[in-house]
C-alpha cells in the first residue's frame, strides 16, 4: 500500500513521541569516550521514499557518528576493489552469536571472522581496499560513502577516530589476530585506521534514511534512478542486515520490527523496506548489545504504522 505524505508525516511524529518515552532507559557508549557526552534527548526519525522524498521528525539536522552502519559501505568498497572471491576468503556471511568485538571466535572457532558486520569482519573488509596508500584508499571510500549518503562533503571526525585508535584495544587485538591467522597480510594498523575513519563519518538521520532507500530500491539512487549499487549487492546487504545487523539482538529485532536493519554504536540505525522506503533513526543511548534504544522503539512503531514488515 502506498502512503500519502500526510500519513508518513503523522506516523513519523507518532514514532518520535513513542520513542521519546524511552529516553533514560539506555546507556551512553562508554567504550568510545568521545561519544559519551551526546544529548540523550536528541532523537531523530526519518524516512526516504523511493522517489527521493525525505520526511523527518525530531532533531534531524544534528550529526552523529555513523559507526557500524559504515561496515556496509566498507564492504561495498572491498567488493568493488578486490571482488567476491578475495573478500569472502577473508570474511564469512554467518551470524556470529557473539558481541561485535569478541575475540573468542577467532581464537577458538574459526580463523576468519563470521560476517562483515562485526568488527573483525569490517577490519577484514578494510584489508581488501586497494590504492597506493591509506589516503588514496580512504578518499575512494569517502567518495562512495558520499554517493550512498547523498552528501559529497561527508567526512570523518578526527577526534572520534583518534579516540578509538587510542582506546580500542580489543579491535587492535582482533586486527593482529587476523594477521596471525593468515586472514590477510600487510599492515593491520592501516586496516584499523581505515575502519575507524569509516565509523567516524559524521552523518544525519536523513542521510541514513537515504542510504536505506538506496538499499530498499535494489541499488538505485532514489532521486535520479541512477544505479549506485548492483542489485546483487543490495540483496547481499539486506540479507546480511536481516541475519547479522543488530548484533546479538538480531532475532529479537526481526520479531519486533521485521525490516532488514543495521545499527551503529553512534546511536543510528538504517533500515531498508524493500520496494517501499528507507528509514534512518537516531538516539544516542544504547542497549546492552550496542543498539539505540529509542531508535529501536521508533522502528518498531513505524514498521506497524506503515506496514513495512519484510518477514
Ligand atoms: N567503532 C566501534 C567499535 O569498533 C563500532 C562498534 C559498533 O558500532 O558496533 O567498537
Amino acid at each position: 500500500m502506498n502512503h500519502t505524505p500526510q500519513q508518513i508525516c503523522q506516523a513519523l511524529e507518532e514514532a518520535y513521541q513513542y520513542a521519546a518515552q524511552w529516553v533514560g532507559k539506555g546507556k551512553m557508549p562508554d567504550f568510545i569516550p568521545a561519544l559519551e557526552h551526546e544529548d540523550p534527548r536528541r532523537i531523530s526519525v526519518c524516512v526516504t521514499d523511493l522517489e527521493g522524498n525525505t520526511y523527518t521528525a525530531g532533531s534531524y539536522q544534528g550529526r552523529f557518528s555513523l559507526q557500524s552502519i559504515s561496515k556496509i559501505i566498507l564492504l561495498e568498497q572491498a567488493l568493488q576493489d578486490s571482488g567476491e572471491e578475495v573478500v569472502f576468503s577473508r570474511v564469512g556471511v554467518e551470524p556470529s552469536g557473539t558481541s561485535f568485538n569478541s575475540v573468542y571466535r577467532l581464537e577458538l572457532i574459526e580463523k576468519v571472522p563470521a560476517n562483515p558486520l562485526i568488527n573483525p569482519g569490517a577490519i577484514a573488509s578494510a584489508s581488501c581496499l586497494t590504492g597506493r596508500n591509506k589516503e588514496e584508499k580512504y578518499q575512494k571510500f569517502r567518495a562512495l560513502a558520499g554517493e550512498l549518503l547523498n552528501d559529497p562533503t561527508v567526512d570523518y571526525d578526527p577526534v572520534v577516530c583518534d579516540c578509538e585508535m587510542k582506546t580500542g584495544h580489543r579491535n587492535r587485538a582482533l586486527a593482529s589476530m587476523m594477521l596471525h591467522n593468515g586472514v590477510y597480510t600487510g599492515d593491520p594498523e592501516e586496516y584499523l585506521e581505515l575502519y575507524y575513519r569509516g565509523c567516524a563519518l559524521r552523518v544525519t538521520a536523513a542521510q541514513v534514511s537515504y542510504f536505506g532507500a538506496v538499499l530498499a530500491g535494489d541499488g538505485l539512487c532514489p532521486k535520479t534512478g541512477r544505479r549506485l549499487l548492483s542489485r546483487e549487492h543490495s540483496e547481499l546487504y539486506r540479507a546480511l542486515m536481516a541475519t547479522c545487523g543488530m548484533y546479538n539482538t538480531t532475532g529479537r529485532y526481526a520479531v519486533q520490527v521485521g525490516i532488514p536493519g543495521k545499527s551503529g554504536s553512534g546511536g543510528g540505525i538504517v533500515a531498508a523496506a524493500r520496494g517501499k522506503m528507507g528509514l534512518g533513526v537516531y538516539g544516542p543511548e544504547l542497549d546492552g548489545n550496542g543498539n539505540s534504544v529509542c531508535g529501536m522503539k521508533a522502528l518498531e512503531y513505524l514498521s506497524r504504522a506503515l506496514d513495512l514488515r519484510s518477514y
